[in-house]
């Protein structure tokens, strides 16, 4: 029998293929070396100055828009690329972000909806990380219920001209291409937008205190005018946001994962070495009881994790089920985090550890992609048959 491996209590290590653990191994090794010795730095600074420089390593790696078919991209399976995101978000939430926009839902977006023209032109380019996506669904006064955006594409001759403005845009100040979504006539509709287009502004939003090391912009679209060719042909009606919308919660249910193990770890390594009243604080029960809820949580999100990828992979996954994940994975990993920053007591709050970005961090992945209501929500009309969103 393997010994009780404290990283691994639950052996779902075992779970995974050796390719999975030797691509496991890549990311970690690429965070290792370039970006845990700089996030704290840049989380400080409020700036993620390395993003388009790290966005072609992971392009050399092929985790962007990796489960997507052709184009360059990788074509791996669901939990290949659950996999990435968990080490990717054990780094930092941001970094995991930049990969779950430019493939989940700018590349995702494309992929899925786009015209063959769209595919040519951006997919290979954004799977080498040569080109940033990002993705304008929410707007300064519709977020949770993005059915009543007011973002409008109107027809000019052959061409589209938009109006409008997004908020809370990922990317969006370093990005080549913006897929945006607005009403037109015939519902909501998807648009490929050069961000060099005229018209087309994207301000980064400062005084964040969560996601520090991630570019968040407002995109302005002044009379942008784009050739009919620009709409997503496949898209109309929310159906086409919501799509891209689950394959990033699905990222998010994995990364998390990856969050939330980096602070039980650290706090398990604090604790072992923190001593008061005599000996370490891991001797004491009340601590001991803190790590234990923590582990207990972790190993829990991964096998949901885990079983949420399996059932990708076999076609058989609900957004429903999506929601069952994002909802747990997300709360759990705020919970791990919040209890290791008391284990590292007064250093839980300095930026020399990592538990406080996490936990700041979390915060907005609790509200993106749905909120955690939203989903509570979702899970409560599948089991009813009764919607409460309005
Ligand atoms: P609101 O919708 O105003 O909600 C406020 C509160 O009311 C929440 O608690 C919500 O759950 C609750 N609420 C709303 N309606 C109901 C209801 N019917 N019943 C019960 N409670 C309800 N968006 C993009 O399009 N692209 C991006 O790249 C992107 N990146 C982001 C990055 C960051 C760092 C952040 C913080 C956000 C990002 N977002 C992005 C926006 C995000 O998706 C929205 O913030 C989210 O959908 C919630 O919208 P809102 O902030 O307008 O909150």
């Amino acid at each position: 029998k393997p010994d009780f491996d404290p990283r691994d209590p639950l052996g779902i290590d075992a779970e995974l293929t050796t390719e999975q653990l030797a691509l496991r191994d890549s990311v970690r090794a690429l965070c290792r070396d370039l970006v845990r010795p700089h996030v704290a730095d840049w989380f400080e600074r409020g700036e993620f100055p390395q993003a388009r420089e790290l966005a072609r390593e992971l392009g050399k790696l092929g985790v962007l828009g990796m489960h997507l078919e052709g184009y360059g991209c990788a074509g791996a399976s669901a939990v290949d690329y659950g996999v990435a995101c968990e080490e990717l978000e054990a780094a930092d939430s941001g970094l995991r972000s930049l990969v779950s926009v430019q493939g989940s839902l700018a590349m995702y977006g494309i992929w899925r909806w786009g015209s063959e023209e769209h595919k040519q032109q951006w997919l290979p380019k954004m799977a080498a990380g040569e080109a940033i996506g990002c993705f304008g669904l929410t707007e300064p006064d519709h977020g949770s219920d993005p059915a009543s955006m007011t973002t409008r594409a109107r027809r000019d001759g052959s061409d589209w001209v938009l109006d409008g403005r997004k908020m809370w845009i990922t990317n969006g100040s370093i990005a080549d291409v913006a897929v945006v979504w607005a009403q037109t006539e015939e519902g909501v509709r998807g648009f490929v937008v050069p961000t060099d287009t005229p018209g087309f502004a994207a301000p980064e939003l400062k005084k964040k205190l969560s996601l520090r090391a991630s570019v968040t912009s407002e995109l302005v679209l002044d009379e942008v005018r784009l050739p009919d060719s620009a709409a997503l042909p496949g898209a109309v009606g929310l159906r086409g946001p919501l799509s891209c919308l689950n394959e990033a919660r699905y990222g998010i249910v994995w990364g998390v994962t990856g969050a939330a193990r980096d602070c039980l770890e650290t706090a398990l390594d604090y604790a072992r070495g923190r001593e008061q009243f005599g000996k370490p604080i891991a001797g004491f029960q009340l601590t001991q009881q803190k790590l234990a809820d923590m582990a207990v949580r972790v190993q829990n999100a991964r096998l949901l994790a885990l079983h949420l990828g399996k059932r990708k992979d076999a076609g058989t996954l609900l957004p429903q089920q999506v929601s069952f994940g994002k909802l747990d994975n997300v709360r759990g990993a705020l919970e791990v985090a919040r209890s290791a920053r008391t284990v590292l007591g007064a250093n839980g709050i300095s930026l020399e550890y990592p538990v406080i970005r996490h936990m700041t961090n979390l915060e907005s992945v609790l509200t993106y992609e749905g909120t955690g209501e939203m989903h509570a929500l979702t899970i409560g009309q599948a089991l009813t048959g009764s919607n409460a969103f309005r």
